[in-house]
Order: structure tokens, then C-alpha cells, then sequence
């Protein structure tokens, strides 16, 4: 039977449409408020009123472990970030069209991260305005209109936007203007993933020249997280950049999921791929849960791209986000977040390898810092994946007090992503939760 391809926000996600639905007067209420727009996770929602640190407390009082996180990257109500926000609020909040050193000194903090070259940043409200206006200034700098994403790529919710993301789509085919490539895993690419990728782009760019369309840009997730996560080997978009830049596009690394020193190996992950992009595109865990994304890339992008059309953002990076984002750099920093990832990771890697090892469902662990992909696969056969078994599992681990999520084309992919302070306890609590979960299977 063939197993069918799920959209990323279908995945662990109440369905209002089945038959043993907890519908409770909060879901009800919900409902009536979102309609069709509400998204939930678990088909017995959980109503969070509060969080600390790694975890979040539901109102009956129960509390999760949010290994889900990538938001509340330095822990959830971090003290920190709660002032800085509170400060700037009492002070000043305003529009962005007047000077204030609280955003400059933050954009001087955050260059300071960022490839030399990239150094103009446009802020705005959320990862989608990022990748909308990367992928406008894409069109305007190379002269094309054509985009190459992966597969099962998310990048957002504007109409532009999500004309280049495959996982958001449900009935419509993507435009002509739009090509994908498969995420570079084995399963597609066999033991050489770096040469997959470069020829696969390769015939991409060729049929949107066919197409009339040509090459503006490559976008893609550094991690290919809603792809499944894939980040290895190192090296991975050397060849696919050289030949993005070949067609006369532009690489964007959208460092939406994975910046901000998740990867733990460096403060992005596109570092990982030895490759500079020309726009690097960020948000979620930028303000630690206060609105705040953004784009980086050279100044003469910028300027042509303003030859043509104005750009104002109301909101983006207003003082109140620049305090929030200034602060998580100064945690990440202080905190020694960054080796933090890289060290837990590698931990919680080594025992769900081990893990691996005795279970029949777990045919690969992929993972970069504490980014972590786990496939769930029919007797451990990668080229079967097994989505109901994936779902089960969240929902059991989910009764053991532990929060993840899913990915891939067919959703059957552990998608998990500790904040960035876990601990060792934290690490070692969902590693027997799941220990737990999969001898109960
Ligand atoms: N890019 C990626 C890789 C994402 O995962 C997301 C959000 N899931 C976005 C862009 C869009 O960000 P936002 O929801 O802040 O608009």
C-alpha cells in the first residue's frame, strides 16, 4: 500500500474530523474563535499556562518537558529576556523610522555573527517576511524568477512564500516557477549526498531556464527539518552553491529552524556546509518568543533592490525586539549555549543511537547539536517509513510528560529539539521516556 505524503502541519495535529475527538469546551471555544485556521497539537490538546526553563506546566497542573522548543531557544520566561523586554516597553516602543541606539547596538551584536559580507540586516515580525522579501530581492538582483527548494520544504505563509513551500501545499500542484530537489538523504542520494545534491540542483536550474523562468535563487532550511533533518556530511551544499551561483542565482540559507546556535558545531548551520550564502533569512528563536526575523545579505542587494521599490516593516525590529534579541545573544554567550548544544547533543545522540541498536523501528538517527531527526520505519527498512507508528509514539511520549514533533514527506520522523539550556537530567528524563514509549510498542 502506498504510504501518503502528509502536509507539516497535518503532522501530530488534533483533527477535528475524527470520531474520538476530546472536544472540551477550550477546544470547542477555540474552534469557534480560529475556525479552519486553528492548528493544535495532539488530538487531546493541552492548554499550557505557563513555562521555566526546559519546561511548560498545563492548567491541570502537569508539567512537560518541551523538547519541542525551538522558539524558547534559551528556556522558557528566561529572566533575562523577561527584563530586557519589560525595560524597553516602560521606555520606549515605537515605530522603526526613528534613530535608536537599542537597534543599532543590537544589529552591530548580531553582524558580529554573520559572514562579513552580509552586513546589512532588514528586521521584521516574522521568518515568512524574511524569505518574502529574500525571495523579492532574489528576483531583482539576478534577473530570474525561478526557485529551487527541497521537496518537503516549509518557508512560510505569504502567497510568495508559500508558493515555494511543497509541505504547505494540499490540493494544488507548485507553480511552474517552482522546482524541488529530493533532501539529501541516503534513502535518495546513496553515500555521496554532496554530489546528489549539486546534480540534482543542476537539472533543476536547467528546467526552469527550459521553463523561461531561469535561477533567482536556492533556498533551503540548513537542517532540511521538515524534510526529515539531514546536516552530513559536512560539506553537503559546497557543489549545489558552486552551481547555483553557475546559473546566475543566488543561495539562501534559511536559518529560520536552525540558527541561533543550535547546531552547537557553529552559531548557523549553513557554517556546516561550507558555504557562504548570499542571504541568510532567521526568526523563531531570535527573540526568545518575542516577535522578531530577519534578513542578512550584502548591501548592494539591498540597493538594488530599493532602486525599485520601497520597503518599510511598522514593527520590525522595533527597540522592544532589538531588547529581546540582544539579550538572547548575551545568554547564548554567557551561558555557554552554544558548546551546551554541542555537548548534550552529542549525548542524547550517542543513546538514541544505542537505542537504534535494540529497537525494530528505528532505522536511522540524524542529527546536528540538538536538532534531531529520528526515522520510524517498518522492521528498521528505511524505505518503508512508518507514520502511524511515529504518531503513536509522540502521543505515548506525550504520557510520559515529554513534548516532541514530527517531519518528513510522510510525517514519520521524531523531530527533536531541546532548548539549548537542557541539562543532564532533562536529557537523561527523555531518554528513558522513550525507552519507556518504544518497549511499550
Ligand atoms: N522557514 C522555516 C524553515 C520555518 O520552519 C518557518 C516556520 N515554521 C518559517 C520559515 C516561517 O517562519 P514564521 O512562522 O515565523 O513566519
Amino acid at each position: 500500500m502506498a504510504i501518503e505524503k502528509r502536509q507539516i502541519l497535518d503532522m501530530n495535529a488534533f483533527d477535528r474530523r475524527r470520531q474520538d475527538s476530546a472536544v472540551a469546551d477550550q477546544v470547542t471555544r477555540r474552534l469557534s474563535n480560529l475556525g479552519a485556521t486553528s492548528v493544535l497539537f495532539y488530538q487531546d490538546p493541552i492548554e499550557m499556562v505557563s513555562g521555566d526553563g526546559a519546561w511548560m506546566t498545563s492548567q491541570d497542573g502537569t508539567r512537560y518537558l518541551d523538547f519541542y522548543n525551538n522558539v524558547l531557544s534559551v528556556g522558557h520566561c528566561h529572566p533575562t529576556v523577561v527584563e530586557a523586554i519589560s525595560r524597553q516597553t516602560a521606555l520606549l516602543t515605537i515605530n522603526t523610522r526613528y534613530l535608536n541606539r537599542v537597534v543599532d547596538d543590537y544589529l552591530d551584536a548580531l553582524k558580529s555573527k554573520l559572514p562579513s559580507s552580509l552586513s546589512n540586516i532588514a528586521l521584521t515580525c516574522s521568518g515568512s517576511e524574511a524569505n518574502d522579501l529574500a525571495m523579492r530581492v532574489a528576483c531583482s538582483v539576478s534577473g530570474n524568477q525561478g526557485f529551487i527548494v527541497t521537496e518537503n520544504a516549509y518557508h512560510g505563509n505569504t502567497r510568495t512564500v508559500t508558493e515555494i513551500s511543497p509541505s504547505a501545499l494540499k490540493r494544488h500542484p507548485l507553480p511552474d516557477h517552482v522546482v524541488t530537489v529530493p533532501a539529501p538523504g541516503r534513502v535518495n542520494f546513496g553515500d555521496d549526498p554532496a554530489d546528489g545534491m549539486a546534480q540534482a540542483v543542476d537539472q533543476a536550474a536547467r528546467l526552469l531556464k527550459q521553463r523561461g523562468y531561469g535561477l533567482a535563487a536556492f533556498i533551503c532550511d540548513s537542517v532540511f527539518s521538515s524534510d526529515g533533518v539531514f546536516a552530513h556530511p559536512a560539506g553537503l551544499l559546497t557543489k549545489a552553491v558552486e552551481c547555483v551561483h553557475r546559473h546566475g542565482g543566488l543561495y539562501i540559507a534559511d536559518e529560520v529552524q536552525p540558527g541561533f546556535a543550535r547546531t552547537g558545531g557553529g552559531f548557523w548551520g549553513f557554517e556546516h556546509h561550507l558555504a557562504t550564502p548570499d542571504m541568510i533569512t532567521m526568526g523563531k528563536p531570535m527573540g526568545n518568543g518575542y516577535p522578531i526575523a530577519g534578513l542578512a545579505t550584502r548591501p548592494e542587494y539591498f540597493e538594488r533592490f530599493c532602486d525599485d521599490v520601497g520597503y518599510f516593516n511598522t514593527f520590525g525590529g522595533n527597540p522592544v525586539a532589538a531588547a529581546a534579541g540582544h539579550a538572547v545573544l548575551d545568554i547564548i554567550e554567557q551561558e555557554g549555549l552554544q558548546k551546551n548544544a554541542k555537548d548534550r547533543g552529542q549525548y542524547l545522540a550517542q543513546k538514541l543511537g544505542a537505542l537504534a541498536d535494540i529497537s525494530s523501528c528505528i532505522s536511522e538517527v540524524r542529527s546536528i547539536g540538538l536538532f534531531i531527526g529520528v526515522e520510524i520505519s517498518k522492521d528498521k527498512h528505511i524505505d518503508i517509513p512508518d507514520p502511524q507508528l511515529a504518531s503513536a509514539i509522540i502521543a505515548g511520549l506525550r504520557h510520559q510528560n515529554v513534548l516532541i514533533g514530527a517531519a518528513g514527506k510522510f510525517g514519520n520522523v521524531l523531530k527533536i529539539r531541546p532548548p539549548l539550556c537542557t541539562d543532564q537530567a532533562e536529557a537523561d528524563f527523555f531518554i528513558n521516556a522513550l525507552t519507556t514509549v518504544l518497549g511499550n510498542q
